[in-house]
């Protein structure tokens, strides 16, 4: 078995921006240069959204400006609307991930719109991208198996919204376990359902190991056959709607399942757990990833 899986590292994002503890500019730049050292290809490195309301990626332009282009890495930037794409145009991203909330409750809470309107949004975005130029654009669908608040979100639904955006011709469709409530066989099911929908899709998958079933998610993710999984070195980040819970499935522990099992994914394990342990005792915590703790094996 020699089937390489990429793992999208989204620590410097979606981990950091879930932390109590906000890093200064330098330090997330070192973050990005260590996990890319440690074999990281694609990286969200950055987050084009309001520094007032997410002050933990505050400074998005610094850092990108801070990491020379490598042809051989691409950054990828959060975009939650027009203004953020613009921003990640300018700041030179080579990817762009747009986010479409899956519940109207979570669209508007989290992004002041309704799913229709983050629909028609990304649609701009593309229409716009065409026009003038940009970097690719994979579409993010967010609460995709549950939502805070509008508590279950159907397969319907996460189906139609990715319906929307293979229309768009977007370089790929991710489904997201924001709050980290799927289960494994469901997960299956609605690969399979997106398949389904939108065939010429290529699909990545994003969990959170808030009830412990992050990596049962992503084996059912890599036997329904996809090749492209996020996660974030030493399990960083929580779960805003979920106090004390843990954050995105740890790269380091996604690694060493992967690995031990003959696939490759071009980490270098011990060099991820390094990283791991040294960002989480930045932010003054205990790692949450298993491989922090345990170390792998064989040693
Ligand atoms: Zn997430």
């Amino acid at each position: 078995m020699s089937r390489f899986i990429q793992i999208v590292e989204v620590g410097p994002r979606d981990g950091l921006q879930n932390e109590a503890l906000a890093l200064p500019v330098e330090d997330r730049v070192a973050l990005v240069r260590q996990l890319e050292a440690a074999g990281a290809r694609r990286i969200e490195a950055v987050s084009f959204v309001n520094p007032k309301r997410v002050p933990q990626m505050a400074g998005a332009e610094e850092i990108m400006a801070a990491l020379p282009p490598d042809p051989a890495r691409s950054r990828i930037g959060l975009v939650l609307n027009m203004r953020g794409w613009d921003r990640c145009v300018a700041a030179g991203c080579d990817e762009a991930n747009v986010v479409v909330c899956a519940s109207d409750g979570f669209a508007v809470r989290n992004q002041g719109s309704t799913v229709a309107e983050q629909v028609a949004a990304l649609a701009a975005i593309v229409e716009r991208q065409a026009v003038e130029g940009g970097p690719p654009i994979s579409a993010t669908i967010s609460v995709a198996f549950g939502c805070p608040f509008d508590g279950e979100v159907s397969q319907d639904q996460v189906v139609a919204i990715a319906r929307e955006a293979a229309a768009l011709q977007v370089a790929e469709i991710v489904l997201a376990d924001t709050i980290g409530v799927a289960d494994p066989w469901t997960v299956r099911r609605r690969i399979e359902a997106v398949r389904a929908a939108a065939p010429d899709a290529r699909l990545r998958m994003h969990f959170h190991d808030t009830r412990n079933t992050g990596l049962a998610n992503a084996y059912a993710s890599v036997e329904a056959g996809i090749d492209v999984l996020d996660a974030a070195v030493g399990g960083l980040g929580g779960c805003p709607f979920a106090p004390n819970a843990t954050g995105n499935i740890g790269t380091e522990d996604l690694v060493y399942m992967l690995e031990r099992a003959g696939f490759e994914t071009g980490y270098d394990l011990s060099a991820l757990i390094a990283v791991g342990r040294q960002v989480s005792e930045r932010l003054g915590k205990a790692p949450a990833s298993s491989l922090a703790r345990a170390g792998g094996f064989p040693a």
